[in-house]
């Protein structure tokens, strides 16, 4: 009998094993250090081991740890005080993963239209190459063969259009659509941004048609692209958006945030989570927003990142047989590549640096936002000797 995996093998792994971290690096058992510019896919905003995460965690676990939502949960209540305080919402739901607060998302946007009597718009429209985790909710509405294939009959109500198509959107909204659902910067699609005005174009386009525009920020938000949320630079709002990667530093947690107008619908015993919102993450993420969401914190990680595109402009120009173009915003960039993308990506193994692939050929780099910069010329200095062991 043969012997199968024990993990799951869903995932093509790197023979590589991270014994501890610091900052921007990651060590395996023999003490060799990575430089990490995939910061656990755009997780750990604050690098690994941030002194104060690593003292809030430890004084919230020597407490209490999990209570569950059948009582307050002072942690929480800070938290969603923090995010109201910086954002659009009204109110936040807290959940444990992005995936999850996709669920939620799609869940309050149908309720909004039951609620206020048009049950009969239940239509999300979607892009292409659009990520919106692995649920199943989540995959039908992202609707990629590669994520569907052999999962189906997929959830129904879901519509994709061509990214960033707003001729195909203004022909698909009708009186069924429920909501528009997008990332501001397409992160697994391969680090693909849409313009301020096009961003601002939908939002009217929902506003005309009385559609919801759900934000999907699990990637781009928690001020990775120098602002705290990627939308801010389009100067609009969402009626509904799900956050959850860089909001507890690397502890699990997600959270969808809404105006009180479209959450209207969700009334108690209409959603819940035994874990989320737990004491643990909490405590977490609301550190994680105290320091993250400081203007100078976001302005530090807004010239970081036109450092980083300016030496990565340099970079292919010095490799136009592999890099194509730099795109993305503050510390989320990409590397559009002329090869396969995870031919770089082992390459940089070698010169001990961590990236990681998305679609449409982009090596994306989506280093810790304090991380500082001599560690950013150092990264480039390994990418180029990476890029250089191909051509050779
Ligand atoms: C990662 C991601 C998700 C899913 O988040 P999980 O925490 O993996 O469930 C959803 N949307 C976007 C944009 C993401 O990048």
């Amino acid at each position: 009998m043969s012997e199968f995996p024990h993990v799951l093998p869903t995932y093509n792994r790197a023979p590589l094993s991270f014994a501890r971290g610091e900052g921007a690096w990651a060590i395996i058992g023999d003490g060799t250090r990575y430089l990490d510019l995939g910061a656990g896919i755009a997780v750990n905003v604050l690098g690994h081991a941030h002194p104060d995460l690593v003292a809030t965690l430890t004084e919230q676990a020597s407490r209490i740890w999990h209570v569950s939502n059948l009582y307050r949960i002072p942690e929480q209540e800070r938290l969603a005080d923090l995010l109201v305080a910086h954002s659009f919402a009204d109110t936040v739901f807290f959940t444990n993963s992005g995936t999850e607060a996709a669920e939620l998302a799609i869940k309050m946007a149908r309720k909004y239209f039951h609620q206020t009597g048009q049950p009969e718009r239940v239509e999300i429209l979607t892009f292409e190459g659009a990520f919106h985790g692995r649920s199943t909710g989540a995959i039908a509405a992202a609707g990629s063969e590669k994520m569907v294939k052999g999962f189906g009959p997929l959830m129904p109500g879901f519509r994709q259009l061509p990214w960033g198509d707003l001729a195909a959107l203004k022909a698909a909204l009708s009186d069924q659509s429920c909501a528009v659902m997008l990332e501001p910067i397409q992160g697994e699609g391969g680090i693909r941004p849409l313009d301020d005005a096009d961003l601002k174009e939908i939002r009217q386009l929902c506003d005309e048609t009385g559609t919801l525009l759900i934000l999907d920020e699990v990637q781009c938000g928690m001020g990775r692209t120098g602002r705290l949320f990627a939308h801010e630079y389009a100067g609009i709002t969402p009626d509904i958006m799900m956050v959850a990667k860089g909001i507890g530093g690397g502890f699990p947690l997600g959270a969808v945030l809404a105006t009180q107008d479209a959450a209207a619908g969700m009334i108690a015993g209409t959603h819940g989570s035994t874990y989320g919102g737990n004491p643990l993450a909490c405590a977490v993420g609301a550190r994680v927003m105290e320091i993250v969401a400081e203007p100078a914190f976001l302005s530090e990680v807004n010239r970081k990142g036109g450092l980083l595109r300016q030496k990565l402009e340099g970079l292919v120009a010095a490799h136009p047989d592999i890099f194509e173009a730099v795109r993305g915003q503050g510390l989320m960039l990409g590397l559009k590549c002329r090869i396969a993308p995870g031919e770089m990506v082992k390459a940089g193994y070698d010169q001990q640096i961590l990236t990681v692939a998305a679609a449409d050929d982009t090596l994306r780099l989506l280093p810790p936002l304090n991380i500082t910069d001599d560690e950013i010329a150092e990264a480039v200095d390994r990418l180029d000797r990476a890029a250089a062991s191909l051509n050779g």
